[in-house]
């Protein structure tokens, strides 16, 4: 076992130790599903406060000009590019997840005249294979759902696939895939690629333009830490911006939104992609959430995150109770994104039980346990509360207990 001093002077250490107070975080507690919504910040509560009091209260409709808030969608999609490896101008900060991969798939098949695979891996995310679906029913031929292994995805490739709708970090298992190697493997066979970014945005260094991506979604509020629900993002490549079209064409994808012409003319830019109005409160918390990325960079916190769980692995293994759970996805944690997966018959009343003892996991059917790493506020002294908590759990048998085993609607 490593020994408390060992954590306490690995926290000593640790160059990102003073951002743990940033976050507002219940004390006696291990905060391990920052990967499904990651907590509120000081700044992120002191922009909320002003935008509402300081600019929506005393300016109302001045705001739109005078606060910028009708550039934030734009004005966020440059932070975004900035952490995910992009240049300016090609990521813009709007709608749902699901929207953005709608509206990226549609402009990969409109890329891609004559073909309609749509090509998916049978254990991505369900909102991605849902809106897959959902595109064949209105498009008819145009649009056909194929899906593979994870495992399958290199040999699958083949001409006639139109686009590849791949997740970085498999939600399940925590497995990272090779972007750049697949993005070039695709796009041999003249395949557009989305990936979807939701569970390695933030917290794994990507570089989309290196990688020649061609278009790509993610969402704010989990390790990127924008608030309950925070709007999502869309990237598109610039050299497809001129050529592309998106069918959820609202009047602020327009190249003149106020000129209120009766026909859509889409903007040439990354502004095509958006459908309405901002929603503003919301953005702005996710303005102020990614200004900690001013300050520390992606790899900073990847090789952090690595260490938190190499150490939560290393503890729980020499805990004597790891033979009850199985990891699943890769042992190697530079194959993996920021979460460690475990399968356990038992795996929702143990996540109960772990909540109660200030252990905060989460639950994903049928028998996974899943704990995800942010190191912006997680130190390895939490690691090691974390593992004793779970190895005494373990030990009294609280997860087959019928209090642990009420479910409600969100797991
Ligand atoms: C969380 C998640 C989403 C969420 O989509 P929303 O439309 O924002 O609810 C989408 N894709 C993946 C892979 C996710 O993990």
């Amino acid at each position: 076992m490593i020994s408390n001093d060992e954590l306490a002077r690995l926290d000593q250490q640790d160059p990102l130790r003073q951002y743990r107070s940033e976050f507002l975080l219940a004390k006696d507690s291990c905060y391990l599903d920052g990967n499904s919504l990651g907590p509120v910040s000081q700044r992120v509560v002191q922009k909320l406060q002003d935008v509402v009091t300081a600019q929506w209260q005393p300016d109302l409709i001045a705001s739109w000009n005078k606060h910028g808030w009708i550039d934030l969608p734009l004005r966020i999609g440059d932070q975004l590019a900035a952490i995910l490896g992009a240049e300016s101008g090609q990521i813009a900060c709007c709608d749902s997840t699901s929207i953005n991969l709608f509206k990226a798939i549609s402009a990969a098949l409109s890329l891609s005249s004559g073909k309609s695979k749509v090509l998916t891996t049978t254990d991505n995310f369900p909102t991605d294979r849902y809106m897959i679906e959902g595109l064949s029913k209105l498009m008819d031929e145009r649009c056909e759902l194929v899906s593979v292994d994870e495992d399958d995805i290199l040999n699958s490739l083949s001409d006639d696939v139109a686009v590849l709708v791949l997740t970085q970090v498999n939600f399940r298992t925590g497995q990272l895939l090779d972007m750049k190697a697949i993005t070039q493997a695709a796009q041999e066979y003249g395949i557009r690629v989305v990936w979807d970014l939701a569970h390695s945005a933030g917290i794994v260094p990507i570089a989309l333009d290196d990688c020649n991506v061609d278009f790509a979604v993610g969402c704010s509020y989990k390790f990127l830490n924008g608030g309950p629900g925070a709007p999502a993002f869309i990237y598109a490549a610039k050299r497809h911006l001129e050529s592309l079209e998106q069918p959820l064409s609202g009047w602020l994808g327009h190249r003149r939104p106020f000129d209120f012409s009766p026909n859509y003319d889409a903007s040439s830019g990354i502004a095509q992609f958006l459908c309405g109005t901002p929603s503003v409160i919301s953005m702005s918390a996710v303005e102020a959430a990614l200004t900690l990325y001013e300050e520390i960079s992606v790899e900073q916190l990847r090789e952090k995150s690595l260490s938190l769980m190499e150490v939560f692995l290393a503890q729980f293994h020499q805990s004597g109770a790891a033979e009850k759970l199985t990891l699943v996805g890769p042992r190697d944690l530079t194959q993996r994104g920021s979460q460690l997966a475990f399968e356990y018959e038992h795996a929702y009343g143990l996540c109960q039980a772990l909540i109660k003892r200030g252990v905060v996991g989460d639950f994903r059917a049928p028998n996974i346990l899943r704990f995800g790493f942010s190191p912006l506020y997680l130190s390895f002294q939490d690691i090691g509360f974390a593992v004793d908590q779970l190895v005494e759990s373990l030990r009294a048998g609280e997860a087959t207990q019928a209090i642990n085993n009420q479910r409600s609607v969100v797991t």
